[in-house]
């Protein structure tokens, strides 16, 4: 992360181990925090359970906060239409793109910039890496350069001085995320990344692949229990 540390941060927290690495990360550099989660109508809320369990190990403040009037009318994406299938394989591949929940990053990075306005507080963030470039056009370098000009624009006058919008892992690949982790020792087994939200992660949808990749190429253990283990990961 380049510049200061912030004095009080709103994250965008998915209960998933890349906002739950910037949330340890924020907090070893001494950041105050409100996590913000979203409930978006999503297939399953069960990583926000995660997001509250996080916030509450790090002592930060917790919202969840309720778009499922939005979710609804938002059809075609697998994880707010059940009528449409969460894909299996390789989070790279082609299939993935039906997991794009449409202008999500943009509806959560403007609510944080609205609650980091009233909180005064001096940053937002969210976790967005490079492995989401291809498959997530608002994880993408442009899009963080763009939504930063926006609300820096649309708020003149109104955000603490100094005010940035922060990616810390813009640049990073899950597997540097993993390793990250480890280092602030964020506790992986309290994350929760799987799309289905079954009773443990189905270890094969998209999310699922890219989770097991990341702890066996930072060559750490990987603390998660997996319905399926057998298909490996392959590109
Ligand atoms: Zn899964």
């Amino acid at each position: 992360m380049t510049g200061p540390a912030p004095r009080t941060a709103v994250l965008i927290s998915s209960g998933g181990m890349d906002s739950a690495v910037a949330a340890y990360d924020l907090a070893d550099q001494g950041a105050a925090l409100i996590l913000l989660s979203f409930d978006y109508g999503q297939r399953h809320v069960k990583e926000l359970a995660y997001a509250s369990q996080i916030a509450g190990r790090l002592g930060a403040v917790h919202h969840t906060i309720d778009l499922r009037s939005v979710g609804v009318l938002l059809a075609g994406s697998a994880l707010t239409d059940t009528s449409v299938a969460v894909p299996d394989g390789h989070y790279s591949d082609a299939t993935m793109v039906s997991t794009v929940v449409p202008n999500r990053n943009a509806i959560m990075l403007n609510i944080a910039a609205a609650v980091a306005i009233s909180e005064k507080a001096d940053a937002i963030a969210f976790g967005a890496h490079a492995g989401d470039h291809s498959v997530y056009p608002d994880c993408r370098p442009l899009f963080f350069d763009k939504v930063t000009e926006s609300i820096t624009a649309g708020n003149e006058g109104l955000l603490v001085e100094g005010f940035r919008v922060l990616a810390p892992f813009l640049h990073l690949t899950k597997t540097d995320i993993a390793r990250r982790g480890a280092e602030l020792k964020v506790p992986f087994e309290e994350t929760w990344s799987c799309y289905k939200g079954g009773e443990l992660h189905c270890g094969v949808c998209g999310t699922c692949v890219e989770r097991r990749e990341a702890f066996a190429l930072a060559g750490l253990a990987d603390p998660t229990a997996y319905e399926t283990v057998s298909r490996e990961a392959s590109r």
